[in-house]
């Protein structure tokens, strides 16, 4: 399988280079050459398929011979090995739980697959793959746990100091291995501009072998597209998917019309955001306006300019009749998603995090306007404990309960290192620490 960049359409690169360099020079975004429908074979008994079964055949179907069979059959079992279960709340809606990873969020999934898949495609690179990562909270968790232990790489996490909450912090400093923090004296576009002057001095960047992880990378695409067909698979025969997705970047959605196009039957997607409603506003009117984000209580969703819009174009083929067709948008606001996360306790007794209350609103939305059609999926993109202080304000005080993994955190040691917000003196460290 080759990929091109949605700014030079006739360019290829292999897997390799697509995966590694995660952004194309041209700053489009890599996008597979061909999306072809799955084959008869793999839709014999499909729904009995595991979710890594199912994951292993769309990915050897999407790569082709770019990874080795037994590679990638051990990639896939060993990313993918937690379950991300539906659970009904009523008649027309239920919950596709993306949670069960080891960070409590659906970018465990990508993460882990990326780390995996890295490890393989560098196996016989004689330096050291050094992945940075500049985050503002949840991407950084996800990534350093997915990394950790994978041979061959190394992470360096760049973190704005008091800025990222304090189970975040701990997720990103309490590893250890080949995991390091650097806690940045500075703000998350200052942690971005360090790490991008690494990346941009070339014999640094070739010397310590850098990478990123961040989260346009296509590797991370693909196996958020398992879920969305073993969630139509979990659905009683005859039930048509309306599948409604909290979006932010958009990466979850466009895995969503990935698995569409490669032949999962799906009635509808609906992108539900809060007031960063961009994409919705593009739906309804033809006008693609980014602007500024706006902090809200789903703040995983707090995008002004979702990166991945020019991959939802390319797979409508760039018109915006074919977007509506795939999408209906719907946006929310703080205060309905409070009155929301109360409703669905009281209604359904289900805990839902902010981000996936949202899309339950879309659901109802879609339903008073599509009545009796189509079962709504909402992916709950997170543990409702990873938001906390938000539940405990809607529910009262020990109504969420908070799972192991997490409360194991509390008395893990931070390790992080202090640096200034200063591109030359994170390059120095980076030389120092690394060569
Ligand atoms: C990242 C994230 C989102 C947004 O996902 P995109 O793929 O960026 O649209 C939604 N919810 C949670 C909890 C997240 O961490």
């Amino acid at each position: 399988m080759k990929f091109y960049s949605t700014n030079s359409p006739n360019q290829f690169v292999d897997l390799k280079e697509a995966v590694l360099r995660s952004l194309p020079a041209d700053n489009g975004l890599y996008m597979p050459e061909k999306i072809e429908p799955l084959p008869d074979a793999f839709w014999e008994g499909w729904r009995e398929k595991s979710l890594s079964e199912l994951g292993f055949e769309i990915a050897r179907h999407l790569f082709q011979d770019g990874v080795e069979e037994s590679a990638l059959r051990q990639i896939v079992e060993d990313s993918i090995n937690f379950a991300a279960p539906v659970v009904k709340l009523d008649g027309q809606t239920s919950v596709l739980e993306l949670f069960h990873g080891p960070t409590l969020a659906f970018k465990d999934f990508g993460a882990r697959f990326m780390a995996r898949l890295m490890g393989w495609l560098t196996r016989d690179d004689e330096a050291m793959l050094t992945v940075l990562v500049a985050t503002s909270g949840d991407t950084g968790g996800a990534v350093a746990s997915a990394f950790h232990h994978v041979e061959g790489t190394r992470v360096i996490i760049l973190y704005p100091k008091g800025k990222v909450s304090g189970l975040q912090e701990k997720q990103l400093t309490t590893l250890g291995g080949n995991i390091t923090a650097l806690e940045i004296e500075g703000t998350f576009d200052d942690c971005q501009r360090m790490v991008k002057s690494a990346f941009l001095d070339r014999e640094l960047s070739t010397q310590l072998n850098l990478t990123s992880a961040n989260s346009i990378n296509i590797s991370r695409l693909v196996p958020q597209s398992f879920y969305y067909f073993d969630a139509v698979r979990q659905l009683p025969e005859g039930e048509e998917a309306v599948f409604v997705t909290p979006s932010g970047n958009f990466g979850n959605l466009t895995a969503g019309i990935l698995a569409a196009k490669l032949g999962l039957p799906v009635k509808q997607f609906i992108a539900a955001t809060n007031k960063n409603d961009v994409v919705p506003r593009y739906l309804a009117t033809g006008d693609y306006v980014p602007r500024p984000s706006e902090s809200t209580i789903s703040n995983a969703m707090d995008v002004g300019a979702p990166s991945n819009f020019v991959r939802l174009l390319e797979l409508s083929d760039r018109e915006h009749e074919q977007m509506k067709f795939w999408l209906k948008g719907y946006a929310f606001g703080d205060k309905e998603t409070r009155t929301a996360i109360k409703e669905i306790k009281d209604t359904a007794g289900y805990l839902m995090d902010p981000h996936g209350a949202v899309g339950w609103l879309a659901a109802k939305e879609w339903h008073s306007e599509n009545p009796g059609e189509g079962h709504a999926i909402v992916l709950e993109t997170a543990h409702p404990a990873k938001f906390i202080d938000v539940m405990d304000e809607e529910l009262g005080e020990g109504e969420t309960p908070i799972p192991d993994r997490l409360a194991i955190l509390e008395g893990a040691e931070k390790v992080a290192q202090l640096l200034p917000a200063d591109e030359e003196i994170f390059k120095s460290w980076l030389k120092e620490a690394l060569s």
